[in-house]
């Protein structure tokens, strides 16, 4: 730092004020006044206490020392008033730039903020980004179609050119695009103008699928978190308190910058409130499908059925009402990725196969006994009964199912 030798030219505006000084450093005066004045007794408007030193204070303050005032009064010493300078510079010093919790509060906004792209603007993109941009990140987006009102409404800006998003150098990309268009949208980002340990996540449905994309795809500086929020716009309306977000930090370097990133984003669903489940994509899948993919088919199956409310609802009915409000408004290529992009799935269908035909074999049997013990009496329907095979125990899920002849429909024929 400059110790009060001759000024450069673009200082001399402060030395202005000061009369008998020839070329006055005004930052190294203002330090040292500050020094002589301030340190010695606690300020108020300060965090730092009275017994911290000069240097100490020097290594919290953010660079450069701030502009002394206009017009400081140099004179001979005159003990009289020297307490009027003591109150003036710390007056003075408290209105400039020295506003140490503005500061640091400022410096850790950003050090907790994230700049985030949001690449796929559609119903769930737009659906994160409300609470990101609430929570104080930075939301830049960019989509297939054009989506710049819906962004500025927000508080997002749109880029339409990928290549434009990109230069902005955002720190984290959350692929929030349709499962089956993923890939291509992937393979379509000029990722060589992206920061080389950018932060890839995404948010599909289905996690073995993006992973090995992204593990495929990806250059090796780059971090990769998986992640399924399982709640939608509607399940997720009144806010995610409870709701469940499964992640997989499936590869985040060793740097202590890029695992604060990673854990910053996970903040943003904790802070919400909800459950956060680490686990595989691989055991997230399996769950998924037996939970998530039939949900979605029952909710499809309910859907055709075009089930309208009636005046004697029971509460039963109702939650069939809300199961399909709940996966219909979700869009088909959404169900179509479950079911073609999760390995498990195409069991699970099978199963539910299974079951239905089951059930519907259990009716009929028990209406078939029913009638031939009208016809024939009493002694032979007993007979039929226990003869009748037991049709309703599928093997438990994630057991393999029965080969074919085995199976209940066999069983039965
Ligand atoms: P979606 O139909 O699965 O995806 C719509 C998004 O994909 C839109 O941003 C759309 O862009 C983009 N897209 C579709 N086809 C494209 C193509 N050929 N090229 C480029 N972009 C394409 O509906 P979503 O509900 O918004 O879901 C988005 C992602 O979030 C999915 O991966 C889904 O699995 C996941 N997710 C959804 C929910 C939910 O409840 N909805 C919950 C958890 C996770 P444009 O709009 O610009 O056409």
């Amino acid at each position: 730092m400059d110790k009060g030798g001759p000024t450069p030219t673009r200082n001399r505006k402060f030395a202005c004020g000061f009369k008998n000084t020839r070329f006055v450093n005004p930052l190294s005066l203002s330090l040292s006044l500050y020094t002589q004045h301030v340190y010695t007794s606690p300020c108020p408007l300060s965090p730092l206490s009275g017994r911290q030193t000069a240097a100490q204070h020097h290594r919290l303050s953010l660079s450069p020392p701030p502009p002394p005032p206009s017009r400081l009064p140099l004179r001979p010493p005159n003990p009289d008033r020297r307490r009027r300078h003591r109150l003036k510079i710390l007056a003075l010093d408290a209105a400039q730039p020295f506003d140490y919790e503005t500061r640091i509060s400022d410096r850790l906004h950003k050090s907790t903020k994230l700049k985030i792209a949001v690449i796929g603007f559609g119903n769930f993109g737009q659906f994160l980004a409300k609470t990101l941009i609430r929570q104080g990140h930075t939301v830049l987006a960019h989509s297939r179609s054009d989506y710049s009102d819906d962004a500025a409404n927000l508080g997002a800006t749109f880029f339409s050119n990928a290549d434009d998003l990109c230069e902005e150098h955002p720190e984290v990309i959350l692929l929030c695009t349709s499962i089956i268009s993923t890939e291509k949208v992937l393979r379509s980002l000029p990722l060589q103008r992206l920061k080389r340990s950018t932060l890839f996540v995404d948010v599909l449905s289905v996690k073995e699928f993006p992973k090995s994309l992204f593990m495929q795809i990806l250059p090796v500086d780059f971090d990769i978190l998986c992640t399924h929020p399982m709640f939608g716009p509607e399940s997720g309306k009144n806010g995610w308190n409870g709701l469940t977000f499964v992640y997989d930090k499936a590869r985040i370097g060793d740097e202590e910058s890029r695992v604060l990133r990673c854990q910053r984003f996970l903040d943003v669903f904790a802070k919400e409130g909800c459950r956060m489940v680490e686990m595989s994509c691989a055991e997230h899948d399996r769950y998924a499908a037996g939970s998530q993919f039939i949900t979605h088919t029952m909710g499809r199956v309910l859907e055709k059925l075009r089930l309208e409310s009636t005046p004697v609802n029971t509460k039963g009915y109702e939650t069939l009402l809300n199961l399909v409000e709940n996966t219909a408004s979700d869009s088909f290529d959404l169900y179509y990725g479950l079911f073609m992009y999760n390995k498990n799935a195409m069991e699970q269908l099978e199963r539910l196969d299974l079951a239905f035909e089951s059930l519907k074999k259990e009716l009929f049997g028990h209406l078939h006994d029913v009638l031939r013990k009208q016809l024939f009496g009493k002694a032979e329907g007993l007979e039929i009964l226990e003869e009748r095979p037991v049709l309703s125990k599928l093997p438990p899920n994630g057991a393999a199912l029965p080969p074919p002849s085995d199976s209940v429909g066999a069983q039965n024929n």
